[in-house]
């Protein structure tokens, strides 16, 4: 990589490493649990780690770099500031759109100390070049950069202390060969059943203050796509309505209103998930079609799709990805209200995994 030494200050290097999520909602940060123990659900994910953790403390090693899958809001960021916690390292975070240029990288890598925690969210999204500066800083704990132009380039090899790479990504194919093989350890993070989001739902009220009934919070959870960052907000809102209308404690009541004003029915789609679903149905007849223009025709981004609509709607059986594009299943049409014309029956039983 080509790089001039003046380019990069620690006034850069602050700004990449708080890029990331220094504009979310404080209370975030608030109700992320700190320990493994605090940590719900995941089970075999925390197992794992926990061996791993204790394994390097052991050794007096640092943790290998770990890779992260899941959608938007199952606790990717929770998991790498509790590992960081749990080494005892200082975390970083930055995301790959913050770094443009590989000078950028190198910043950031130069300033860590040993046992520290980069964490890089998004990390599918890095660019060639940035990315290529990472092979050597994560296999050998080394930045080779190229100092100076023409005839009095020089090679110089820096050396970096230990640390960790956690990198968090939601598209798990996006990730290129030579990256992926660089992380020693791969969790793919679930989504959580509702038993588990009740009880996130209620730990969050705790730490809150709201008083909720439990019946209140096990229609949230149901109600939560199976993501704890929903199961937060929803959380939230409700308590909104119900601080409205007076009351001190959710109820069940409260929280059926509230979710009902939100538009969120009771498997927790909202009116995107159903105008997905509606254009399958009416614009394009049950058959299969591809995500982008499925993105145009409701006005939505395509990424958002992939990321955040679809993960649930695949999980709950109402859609399945094939090779031909985006299909819609038989609950779907049900959840609707719709009943598949013998056409339709006809390409769901094409692709519906369960009818073989
Ligand atoms: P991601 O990085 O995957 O988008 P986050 O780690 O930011 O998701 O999680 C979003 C919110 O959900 C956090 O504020 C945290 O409070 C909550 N959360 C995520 N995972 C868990 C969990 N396993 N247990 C309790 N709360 C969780």
């Amino acid at each position: 990589m080509f790089f001039d030494e003046e380019d990069y200050t620690t006034d850069d290097e602050q700004r990449l490493v708080q890029s990331t999520k220094g504009e979310y909602d404080a209370e975030e940060n608030v109700l992320r649990p700190k320990t493994l123990d605090a940590y719900v659900g995941q089970s075999k994910v925390k197992e794992n780690l926990t061996v791993y953790m204790n394994a390097a403390k052991k050794r007096g090693e640092v943790l290998e770099h770990v890779l992260l899958f899941g959608a938007p809001g199952l606790g990717k960021t929770t998991l790498a500031h509790i590992i960081a916690n749990e080494m005892g390292g200082q975390l970083k975070m930055t995301s790959a759109p913050a770094i443009e240029r590989s000078g950028d990288l190198a910043a950031i890598l130069t300033n860590l100390n040993e046992g520290d925690v980069l964490f890089i969210d998004e990390i599918h999204r890095l660019n060639h070049s940035v990315e290529e500066i990472l092979y050597s800083a994560m296999e050998d704990y080394a930045l080779d950069i190229i100092v100076g132009k023409g005839p009095s380039a020089r090679n110089i090899r820096f050396s970096l202390k230990k640390f960790t790479l956690i990198g968090a990504t939601t598209r798990a194919g996006m990730i290129s060969n030579p990256l992926r093989d660089r992380f020693g350890i791969t969790c793919r993070l679930e989504m959580y059943t509702p038993a588990e989001l009740r009880e996130i739902v209620t730990r969050s009220a705790k730490t809150l203050g709201i008083s909720i009934d439990d019946e209140a919070a096990i229609e949230i959870s149901k109600r939560s796509r199976g993501t704890p960052r929903i199961a937060n907000r929803l959380l939230k809102r409700v308590r909104d309505f119900s601080t409205v209308n007076g009351s001190s404690t959710v109820t069940l009541k409260d929280a059926r209103f509230a979710l009902g004003r939100m538009e969120i029915d009771e498997l927790g789609l909202d009116e995107v998930d159903r105008n997905l679903l509606k254009a399958m149905i009416v614009k394009f007849d049950g058959k299969p079609v591809g995500l982008e223009t499925l993105a145009a025709t409701i006005n939505e981004d395509a990424g958002t799709i992939e990321d955040v609509y679809e993960p649930y709607l695949l999980q709950l059986g109402f859609i399945a990805r094939t090779p031909r594009g985006r299909v819609i299943l038989k609950g779907g049409y049900e959840h609707l209200g719709y009943t598949p014309t013998a056409t339709q029956s006809a390409q769901i039983s094409l692709f519906d995994k369960k009818g073989e």
